[in-house]
């Protein structure tokens, strides 16, 4: 069976610019409305001659009411049904409350994470991702996924992890 690539985090993080880059198309929807994706979407993609499907989710928000609680239940099914997940957070604001409890969902679900600290979009930005070791999810990769920065290194992680 082709490996399965969870990619969760708030809404608004770049999950879908992410899985663009990924994918190396532009097919996933990006907005600057939050709460666009509201189900599971595979996206078939491939890298160093390996290929997996990657799984772009809507913002995972807890305690959320009626759509959003909806949305965040996809999200807790990609998570259960990917072999690796990646988890997405914006280094541009640091970790909230929602990254912490997200942290806690995925550490129920056992499941390897990969945490990128993504619009790292220039060095001093990086400096400042450094900060989201607190997460507990081990080192944070910084990405920009607009511009590319940090995106071959992040798929290599991800084989490593598949
Ligand atoms: P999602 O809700 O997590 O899927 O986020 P989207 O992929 O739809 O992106 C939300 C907004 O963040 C859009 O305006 C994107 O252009 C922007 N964005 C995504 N990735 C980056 C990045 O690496 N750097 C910057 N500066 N903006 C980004
Ligand atoms: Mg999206």
């Amino acid at each position: 069976p082709v490996p399965v690539v969870a990619v969760v985090g708030r809404p608004n993080v770049g999950k879908s610019t992410l899985v663009n880059r990924i994918i190396g198309r532009r097919q996933a929807v990006v907005e600057d409305t939050p709460g666009v994706t509201r189900d599971r979407v595979p996206y078939d993609a491939q890298w160093a001659g390996r290929q997996f499907v990657v799984v772009d989710t809507g913002g995972w928000e807890p305690d959320a009411k009626d759509r959003a609680a909806a949305i965040a239940a996809q999200a807790e099914i990609a998570v259960a049904t990917a072999d690796v997940v990646v988890f997405v957070v914006d280094a541009t604001v640091g970790s909230t409350d929602v990254d912490e409890a997200a942290v806690r969902m995925l550490r129920r679900s056992a499941k390897p994470v990969l945490l990128v600290a993504n619009k790292t979009d220039n060095a001093a930005l990086e400096i400042e991702a450094t900060s989201l070791w607190s997460l507990g999810l081990g080192e944070p990769y910084p990405v920009s996924a607009l511009h590319g920065r940090g995106s071959g290194d992040l798929l290599d992680r991800i084989l490593e992890a598949l």
